[in-house]
């Protein structure tokens, strides 16, 4: 007995969309079904070496035909076919694949992009009012007949078929003029046979049909012929495929709707032979920086695919490349977990590192604003890369990473600094905040603005934990000007630093008193210029670092150390010790308003806002009374 289902609503949608597109490459939908059919049968092919229920077939081929009376066009595979639950579960709901991104930019009215999709079975409905399905899996005792119209519901019955696979027949529309539809061009061979080398020559398996040969004697004959060349894309020669062919395929075959931001393709020969042809898509996935994504290449066996994630091949600083490794020196019978130890595959996952970063690095010397974009989309990434495994990839990754600067609105790289850095430097200088606004108005860029040196400037939560692995660059060291002594007082600034903070020393301590374990000191400092005060910290533990940690679970008690610096050139400075020396019992109310303002500046919370605001209307009380 027949059973009709409802499809799921958003299936509904891309149903509609299909039926009434008035989109004109409506051809790609024989790509689409050609290749579901050649997923059926690597499917197919790979479970036969594991699962005794799945037998292999002698060939395996995918078989087009079509019947002009009927206006029938038929796609046969001997894949893997599916099961009733498979027809309910696979074709009733849209996957989380290309066509669900399709229909999600089809709803912010981008239509322009429906080209760019693999957009799968449902665009049989471009061309056909009605699509019925025969198929058998290995796992089901009986075949089954999935048909509909494409409207709201399909119809599932038993269906007596032998052979594993599966046979998809589209009864095309009827031609529209009006509209300029032909629909019975599909019925023609010839069309056929250009839309299977259009888009589907690189299919591993044979696209066959039967062809009708006119012999001398004007007799006509059919013959069956491969339609496709079955050379793989990334085993055709280079200079023969066209940039726009690799885009289709990347798209198709990693689900993607934007063509890729660089492609990578190479061969290899000698010790080691594989071709490598790798994607950096243009944006990373949603849950890219989450542990939901899966980093991994396709991995293929002169041309037969083994893998669909294989994640040795690839390094987790260049997790967002996507692509495939086609080698003929891994035997297909290994098993998963033996792969994982190949040491071929663990040279051909060197090779690729190579690769990737020569890449990039080309790109940042010949094409920056590329490189910029990929940096915006990665570069986060490249960092983490380079704190991950204690430092390891430091060497590989360091040339490839970015930074604004005091000095530049455009990133450059650390070489860049190195190569324009005053001459006696001896340090490259960074500073840390929210963003690039916030850490120029830091006081504590007062004294390397005036001494005109560059500050990198450090605004992603991974860049002072990445220079902590680092340490140096070019054998010199990276140095906060947030942090610690500053290196870069003349001997005169500091020999009167030191004098001044003899002369007022009382004062000092009767301020650190007042902030008891608020702070690790106080003193005077030599790097503010026009700013009355500021928070440092000492060696070791960064104030944004510290912020950062103390978000993190179970890492609540870690503490940086604190110094409050206070610029004896300020008129604040001057009104401090006047209180001081007149007023002492309001010392503490003043020490605690300071302190609490360059928290404030450093972009800290303040623990008691109300105790805060009540000693500043206190203080401005005073002050108008005087
Ligand atoms: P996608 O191929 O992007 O997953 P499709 O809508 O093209 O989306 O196909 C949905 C699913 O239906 C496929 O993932 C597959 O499981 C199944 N399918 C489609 N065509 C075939 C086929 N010829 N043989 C076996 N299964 C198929």
């Amino acid at each position: 007995m027949a059973k009709t289902r409802q499809f799921k609503t958003e299936s509904k949608k891309l149903l509609n969309l299909m039926i009434n597109s008035i989109y004109t490459h409506k051809e790609i939908f024989l790509r689409e079904l050609i290749s579901n059919a050649s997923d059926a049968i690597d499917k197919r092919h790979f479970l036969s070496l594991t699962e005794e229920a799945v037998p292999s077939a002698d060939t395996y081929e995918i078989f087009l035909s079509h019947d002009p009376e009927k206006r029938t066009l038929t796609i046969k595979d001997n894949g893997i076919g599916l099961t009733e639950d498979e027809l309910i579960h696979n074709l009733g709901t849209i996957a989380e694949s290309g066509s669900k991104a399709f229909l999600e930019k089809l709803e912010k009215k981008d239509i322009d992009i429906i080209g760019q999709f693999g957009v799968g079975f449902y665009s049989a409905f471009m061309v056909a009012k009605k699509v019925e399905i025969f198929t058998r899996s290995p796992y089901a005792d009986t075949g089954y007949r999935w048909v509909s119209s494409g409207e709201s519901n399909y119809k599932i019955d038993t269906f007596e078929k032998e052979d594993i696979g599966t046979i998809i027949q589209l009864y095309l529309r009827d031609d529209d003029d009006e509209n300029d539809e032909n629909y019975s061009d599909y019925l023609e061979e010839w069309t056929l046979k250009r839309l299977v080398k259009k888009y589907s020559d690189y299919v591993r398996y044979p696209i066959k049909m039967a062809v009708t040969k006119t012999d001398d004697d004007d007799k006509e004959t059919t013959e069956i012929e491969t339609l496709n060349s079955m050379i793989p894309i990334w085993k055709r020669p280079k200079k023969d495929i066209k940039e726009e062919e690799i885009n289709a395929f990347y798209k198709r075959q990693f689900n993607d709707f934007e063509d890729p931001l660089h492609t990578i393709h190479t061969r290899v020969e000698g010790m080691l032979t594989y071709t490598a042809m790798l994607f950096i898509p243009k944006r990373p996935p949603h849950d890219f920086y989450t542990d939901k994504f899966e980093k991994g290449l396709q991995l293929y066996s002169k041309g037969v695919f083994i893998q669909d994630k294989n994640k040795d091949l690839i390094g987790d600083h260049y997790r967002f490349m996507k692509g495939l490794v086609d080698s003929a020196d891994l035997s297909l019978n290994i098993s998963r977990e033996m792969l994982q130890h190949d040491r071929q595959l663990k040279k051909i996952a060197a090779h690729i590192e190579k690769k990737i970063t020569s890449e990039l690095e080309k790109m940042l010397k010949n094409d920056r604003e590329k490189y910029i974009e990929f940096y915006q989309a990665y570069g986060t990434n490249l960092k983490y890369g380079i704190y991950d495994q204690f430092g390891a990839k430091k060497e590989l990754l360091q040339d490839l990473i970015l930074f604004k600067t005091n000095k530049s609105d455009e990133y450059i790289s650390l070489k860049d600094y190195i190569d324009r850095k005053q001459d006696d430097q001896k340090a490259l200088y960074y500073a840390t905040g929210k963003t690039k606004a916030h850490i120029e108005s830091l006081p504590q860029m007062d004294l390397v603005k005036e001494k005109d040196i560059e500050v990198l400037f450090f605004t992603d939560d991974i860049d002072e934990f990445m220079v902590q692995i680092m340490q140096t660059y070019e054998d010199l060291p990276f140095k906060s000007v947030q942090q610690g002594e500053s290196d870069l007082l003349d001997e005169d600034n500091k020999n009167t630093l030191i004098e001044q903070e003899k002369t007022h020393k009382k004062l000092l301590k009767a301020i650190k008193k007042a902030l008891k374990d608020d702070v690790k000191d106080v003193k005077l400092s030599g790097r503010l210029k026009t700013s009355p005060v500021c928070l440092v910290s000492g060696e070791g533990l960064s104030l944004e670092m510290e912020k950062i940690l103390k978000q993190m679970p179970n890492q609540s008690e870690i503490k940086a150390d604190k110094i409050l610096e206070i610029n004896p050139d300020h008129d604040l400075f001057l009104a401090l010790s006047a209180v001081f020396e007149n007023q002492p019992e309001s010392l503490d109310d003043y020490a605690s308003l300071l302190y609490h303002q360059a928290l404030l500046i450093e972009g800290y919370p303040i623990d008691d806002p109300v105790a805060f605001s009540n000693r500043m209307v206190k203080l401005m009380v005073q002050a108008s009374k005087r």
